[in-house]
C-alpha cells in the first residue's frame, strides 16, 4: 500500500514522508505525510498511480530490445578496451624503469656512471614502479567474457520489457527494490508527476530509444500515408530476414 514510503520527500519543507493508514467507516486509508508541522499530506492511491504512469515510460519496448542491448554491449566494450590498455601501458612502462635500473648499474660497474647519480636513477625508478604497480593492482579485473555479459544482460532486457507487469504483480519487497533501482535520488509526487525525479542512466537511455523509436515510427507512417502503398516483393519482408 505504501511502497514509495522512504523515497519520497516533502515538496514543502523537504522532510523524508511517512506512511500510514487511517480507519474509515469501512476501509483503511492510506497516506503519505511529513512528520513536521508543514502538514503536508497526498494519498497514497494518487501518489501510487502517478508512479505507476511513470513507471510505464521507462518499461523497455519490444521495438527497443536490439537497439538498448546494443549500445549497452558497446559502451562495455568500450569500458573495458580502454581498461586492457591501461594495464598494458603499466606493464610496459614498469619494465622500462626496470631495465633502466639495470642499465644503471651496467654503467656503475664500469665507472661511467658515480654513485650518486646511480642512486638518484634507482630511487626515481622505484618509486614510479611502485606506483605503477598500485595503479595495477586496482586496475578492475575484466574477469566476464562477452558472452557472458550478453546472458545477463539478455536477462536483465527480459525483466526490462516487463517491468511494470513485475512492479503491479508482486510484493511491497519487489515494487520498493524496482523503485531503489530506478531513482538515485529522493523524490517528490510532483517530480513524478511532471516527469522531473532524476532516473539512473540505464532507465534514462531506454527513455531515450523508446521516445527516438516512436518518432521514427510516427515519422514513418506520416511518409507513408502521402505515398502510394506498394506491396512489398514476396520474400522481402523485413521479419522473413
Ligand atoms: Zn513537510
Amino acid at each position: 500500500m505504501l511502497p514509495l514510503k522512504g523515497f519520497l520527500h516533502c515538496t514543502q519543507c523537504n522532510r523524508i514522508l511517512c506512511g500510514s493508514a487511517s480507519k474509515g467507516r469501512n476501509n483503511y486509508y492510506y497516506y503519505y505525510h511529513c512528520s513536521s508541522a508543514c502538514g503536508y499530506r497526498k494519498k497514497a492511491e494518487e501518489v501510487n498511480k502517478a508512479f505507476v504512469d511513470e513507471l510505464k515510460m521507462y518499461v523497455l519496448n519490444e521495438d527497443s530490445k536490439d537497439v538498448f542491448k546494443i549500445a549497452i554491449m558497446d559502451a562495455y566494450i568500450d569500458a573495458t578496451k580502454g581498461e586492457t590498455q591501461n594495464k598494458t601501458n603499466y606493464i610496459v612502462e614498469i619494465t622500462e624503469l626496470s631495465n633502466r635500473i639495470t642499465k644503471a648499474r651496467e654503467l656503475l660497474l664500469t665507472g661511467d656512471l658515480d654513485g650518486s647519480d646511480y642512486k638518484t636513477i634507482k630511487t626515481e625508478s622505484e618509486h614510479r614502479i611502485a606506483v605503477l604497480e598500485a595503479k595495477l593492482a586496482e586496475a578492475p579485473v575484466t574477469a566476464v567474457s562477452l558472452v557472458e555479459v550478453e546472458r545477463l544482460l539478455d536477462k536483465a532486457i527480459t525483466k526490462l520489457t516487463q517491468i511494470d507487469v513485475i512492479y503491479s504483480n508482486f510484493d511491497t519487497y519487489v515494487q520498493r527494490e524496482v523503485i531503489g533501482s530506478m531513482y538515485p535520488e529522493k523524490f517528490t509526487f510532483e517530480n513524478l508527476q511532471h516527469r522531473t525525479a532524476k532516473v539512473d542512466f540505464l532507465f534514462q537511455l531506454i527513455y531515450q530509444i523508446n521516445s527516438s523509436l516512436r518518432e521514427k515510427k510516427r515519422r514513418a507512417s506520416d511518409r507513408k500515408t502521402c505515398l502510394p502503398i506498394l506491396a512489398p516483393e514476396a520474400g522481402l519482408e523485413p521479419a522473413t530476414l
